[in-house]
Parts: C-alpha cells; structure tokens; sequence
C-alpha cells in the first residue's frame, strides 16, 4: 500500500495502516510536514460546533499524550458574532438571555399541557409549583436575575448537558426531554409545535449546523 503526501494526513494514515498490521509506503516529494503542517500552530482545542472536528481534536491529544509528544496548557477563546458566542456560554449566561427563556417557558407552557391532558403531575422541584415555571423563567430580565436567579444560585460555570453533548460531538438526550414531549402528544392525537421544532434544531446542531443565538432562535422556535 502506498500513501502519497508526508503531513499530518498522511502520515496519520501510515501510522494506523501500519498499526494495523499493513505493509505501507509513504511517498513524500520535499520533506516529511513540509506542507501546511509545517505551519499548524498545533491547537487542539476541545471546542468545536462540527461534531466530526471534535472527534479529530479528542482522538489527536489522545494520541499524541500516548506517544508523549504532547502538553496541554489550556487556551482562550474570545466571540466576535453572536452565533459564535452562543458555544461558549454557560448555563447561567443562557437563562441570563430572555429570548432563550422564552423559548423554555414556550415548552414548558406546551408540555405542562400535554401532561393536564394525559392526567400526569409533574414533580415539585426546587420548592417552586411546576405550574409556576412558564412564568418564572419567561419573566422580564430584571425580575428574573433580581429574584429567581438571586435565589436559586446557580454554578457561574454549570453548562447544560446538551450544550456539553453538542460541543464533544455526542448525540444528546433530546429524544428524552423535548422528544418524550412530542411522543406524549402523538399518543394523545394532539401536537406539539414548539417541542417538536426544538427537538429539529437540536438535530441539526447535532449534525454540526452552528448554534443560534437567542434572538434567532426564538424566531426560529417561536415564530416571532
Ligand atoms: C498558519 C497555519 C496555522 C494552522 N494552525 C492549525 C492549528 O492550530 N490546528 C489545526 O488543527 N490545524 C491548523 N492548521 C491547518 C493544518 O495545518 C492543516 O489542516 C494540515 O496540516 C493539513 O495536513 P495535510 O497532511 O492534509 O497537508 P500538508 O501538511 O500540506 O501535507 C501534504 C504533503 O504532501 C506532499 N505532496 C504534495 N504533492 C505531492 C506529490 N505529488 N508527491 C509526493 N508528495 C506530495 C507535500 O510536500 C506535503 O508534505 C494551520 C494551517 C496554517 C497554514
């Protein structure tokens, strides 16, 4: 077998191929990472919208802290648009924003229907009545960072398991949370447009389409 190129594409390629148990040529025209990979700073960073790059970049410092060629030092990653702040938040930033709190209090609004019709009660979590939610977290940003945030003291650095899913490139629970939702209201011959727009979103981060910030999203879950 024969691999033509000597950087990182290639001699990756000859490095498994052999590994393998292959007997592998690498042809190379200059020097071994002559090309482009003599130019790669060499970031690896643990933080990508692609799915497919983030299993590169979590394989690579595998591989590379195996074969001892590798420390991590850490990085920092600044946002010049709103789609591209949108990776990096954390929980507290995302219920800080009232447009993405209104699309949970548009969901939780429609599920606690769903679960009226179907004679379910939700669970009492956090000392607050389930039926209280839609307007708690759907309230004005003062109201809500003054009051309910104040009181529930939420971790500066929690972020949401989905959000934590996307960026390592798993499939999230939405099937389990939004999806139990849409599933509930087809047995009931009801809909659910605001659950089921999520769970298509959330499908397509999952397939690496970039995340929306707020406002688009809650143009794109809400209409409006
Ligand atoms: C400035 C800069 C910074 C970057 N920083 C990062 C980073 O921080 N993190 C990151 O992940 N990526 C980074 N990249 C991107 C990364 O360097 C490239 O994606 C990667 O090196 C591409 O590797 P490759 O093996 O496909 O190509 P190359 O490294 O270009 O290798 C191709 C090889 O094929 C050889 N070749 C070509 N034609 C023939 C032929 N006919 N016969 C034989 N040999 C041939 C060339 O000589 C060359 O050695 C950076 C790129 C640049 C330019």
């Amino acid at each position: 077998m024969v691999v033509i190129g000597g950087g990182i594409a290639g001699v990756s390629c000859v490095y498994h191929l052999a590994k393998a148990g292959l007997d592998v040529t690498l042809l190379e025209k200059g020097e071994l990472t002559s090309g482009s990979t003599h130019h790669a700073a060499g970031l690896v960073t643990q933080f990508n919208p692609s799915p497919t790059m983030m299993r590169f970049r979590r394989y690579s410092v595998e591989l590379y802290r195996e074969l001892g060629v590798f420390d991590t030092f850490g990085s920092l990653r600044m946002a010049s648009s709103e789609e591209s702040l949108a990776e990096l938040r954390t929980l507290l930033d995302e219920l800080s924003q009232r447009d993405y709190r209104r699309v949970v209090a548009a969901s939780q609004r429609e599920g606690l229907r769903l679960l009226k019709r179907a004679g379910i009660e939700p669970a009492k979590i956090g000392g607050v009545a389930p039926s209280l939610l839609p307007f708690i977290i759907g309230s004005p940003d003062l109201l809500f960072r003054n009051v309910f945030l104040a009181k529930w003291k939420i971790d500066a650095k929690a972020r949401s398991s989905m959000n934590d899913d996307l960026i390592a490139g798993r499939r999230t629970e939405v099937d389990y949370l939004n999806g139990e939702l849409v599933a509930l209201a087809e047995r009931l011959g009801m809909d659910a447009p605001i659950n089921r727009r999520i769970v298509e979103l959330v499908r397509l981060a999952e397939r690496g389409v970039d995340p929306w910030g707020p406002g688009t999203l809650r143009r794109k879950v809400l209409g409006r």
